[in-house]
């Protein structure tokens, strides 16, 4: 017997329409190339993002398509969201930081037909235009009066195509399992992989987002997570979902004296970003002694959050939540949120439970397994791999069959290596590709950076395994010093004394001017271990 409800399909198009009839006159603020202070609303971007949907009809694509974006987060961007989804084409968001060699393989590979572009990207398309397939034109994020001299051909400015359409636009009635968007995976090994989502796993993503966010349209969001890497963690939707204001920092992303700014300027509530990001806002605010009053919380997630950032932004009464997930779980899986005694513990053990990536968000299921695929218990001991099922996590990469992470059984291996407590408080312990394993047990590299980035002198650390006649493998402890300051490699490695397992502490420690990060501004483990292929203990 079937329930008698209403069968709505779930589209990003109702999120839209909601929104409009809503919070219409709920702000949108962002900082564009073009204009440092740029204010508009959620009725006026969407009435451009009908205009929008009319110059794509008028440009003759068919339902399916996809339609690139290189783009920082602004408003445009977000008009190219909800227009290109909810007229019926895949939104393909491609990452301006990967190499170009991964962009023309991403465009020929999602045979994409159009590039939405930012004139700041305009000469990395330059570059690459005679590789690119399936490409027919190229529509610069401007106006007339910005448009910069290019080689690409068939170029045409937004704002121009924008200004001679109608806001009215019959938008379709989609099935709500049809493609909504477009985002890759960095790849770090083989080439980048295609997570194809859908309208129906878009919303109940955004639902879950709304709730584990716990959003209300008195919050004011910066995502300072690209929306050029997985929905900027879902903000883009969930923003119009709850009615909150939304301010993007276009191209300042990373740099904390701007984030600063816009956060007490548009006074800021609630913001999400990558462990990067927060460091250098809190950096900048304690060589300026600046304050951030209205920012009460903040999601990190992307990469281990150490513990020396989560103090800092205590310091500065923002709460940093740490969540996890990945590309393929459009992202999110887990959230860190303290249960009512444990707000009792003392500071130390506080710490230990708020940097665990947290606890499953409801409509994601996970286990850990051990190398034979047997799951393991829930007991903070034991680490396995890390797999996933759920709604909104990929069945399979776009446009490939058969993938080692899509198991038999239907669940997704994450490439994680993780431990689950018994209050169901998941860590990351590693990467699968990354596990150091000394003398048959793992050692979990991420613990052991955040205990080396605890140290004063430490700017930045990472841990690779290299060859060891006796234990196979044994850590190496690579670490970039703070500006002026000169630690002592010895000195460095007692510190970690009493901080982790006597038996993972380092050797060695090396230090460089740099440590080489991905293009979603994580460590790249692969080129350290490349860096360092010829040493050995
Ligand atoms: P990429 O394209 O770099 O793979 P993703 O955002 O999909 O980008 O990366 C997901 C991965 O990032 C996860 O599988 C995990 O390894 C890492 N990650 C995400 N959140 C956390 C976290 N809170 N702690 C540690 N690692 C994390």
């Amino acid at each position: 017997m079937f329930g008698d409800m209403m069968d709505d399909a779930l589209t990003i198009t109702s999120i839209m329409k909601f929104a409009r009839q809503v919070y219409s006159n709920t702000e949108i603020v962002s900082i564009t190339a073009d204009n440092p202070s740029h204010r508009t609303t959620f009725g006026a971007v969407f009435d451009r993002a009908g205009q929008l949907a009319n110059v794509l009809a008028n440009l003759g694509c068919a339902q399916g398509d996809r339609i690139a974006t290189l783009a920082w987060n602004d408003y445009r961007h977000f008009e190219l969201y909800y227009g290109i989804s909810c007229s019926g084409y895949v939104c393909h968001t491609v990452n301006p930081r990967l190499f170009p060699e991964q962009i023309v393989y991403i465009a020929n590979h999602a045979e994409d037909q159009w590039i939405f572009v930012d004139p700041a990207f305009v000469p990395l398309l330059e570059q690459v235009q005679d590789q690119l397939t399936s490409v027919r034109g190229y529509i610069v994020l401007t106006d007339q009066s910005n448009m910069p001299e290019t080689t690409l051909t068939n170029t045409m400015c937004y704002e121009t195509l924008l200004a001679d359409q109608a806001v009215d636009y019959a938008w379709p009635e989609l099935d709500e399992n049809s493609a909504s968007s477009l985002c890759y995976t960095s790849g770090t090994t083989g080439n980048p992989k295609g997570v194809l989502y859908s309208h129906r796993s878009t919303v109940l993503h955004c639902m879950a987002a709304n709730t584990t966010a716990a959003l209300s349209p008195s919050e004011v969001i910066l995502p300072v997570v690209p929306m050029f890497h997985v929905n900027a963690w879902g903000m883009v939707y969930s923003a119009a979902a709850t009615g909150c204001k939304l301010v993007f920092p276009g191209p300042k992303m990373g740099d904390g004296e701007a984030l600063a700014g816009l956060i007490n300027a548009e006074k800021v509530s609630f913001a999400l970003g990558v462990p990067t990001v927060w460091l250098a806002l809190v950096n900048y605010l304690a060589e300026s002694g600046g304050s951030i009053d209205s920012l009460t919380r903040v999601l990190v997630g992307g990469a281990a959050c150490p513990l020396s950032l989560m103090k800092a932004m205590d310091s500065y009464n923002a709460d940093l939540q740490v969540v996890w997930g990945m590309t393929e779980m459009s992202p999110l899986g887990t959230c860190n949120t303290l249960l009512p005694w444990m707000h009792d513990l003392p500071e130390d053990e506080k710490y230990e439970y708020r940097l665990k990536a947290g606890r499953l968000i409801y409509g994601v299921d996970m286990r850990i397994v051990d190398e034979a695929g047997s799951e393991l218990a829930w007991d903070g001991e034991k680490s396995g791999q890390l797999q996933v099922r759920g709604p909104w996590v990929c069945k399979a990469y776009y446009k490939m069959e058969v993938s080692d992470a899509h198991l038999p059984d239907g669940w997704f291996d994450t490439g994680d290596v993780a431990t689950i407590d018994q209050y169901g408080y998941m860590a990351i312990t590693d990467r699968t590709k990354d596990v150091i394993k000394s003398g048959g047990e793992w050692i979990s590299s991420i613990d052991v950076e955040n205990a080396a980035m605890g140290h004063p002198d430490v700017a930045e650390a990472a841990v690779i395994g290299v060859p060891h006649p006796k234990w196979t493998e044994r850590p190496l402890l690579i670490v970039v010093k703070k500006p002026q300051a000169n630690p002592d490699k010895k000195a460095l490695l007692t510190f970690l004394d009493g901080k982790i397992a006597k038996w993972w502490i380092p050797e060695d420690c090396v230090f460089v001017e740099e440590i080489p990060h991905t293009a979603t501004g994580k460590v790249s483990k692969k080129d350290l271990r490349d860096q360092f292929r010829e040493y050995s203990y």
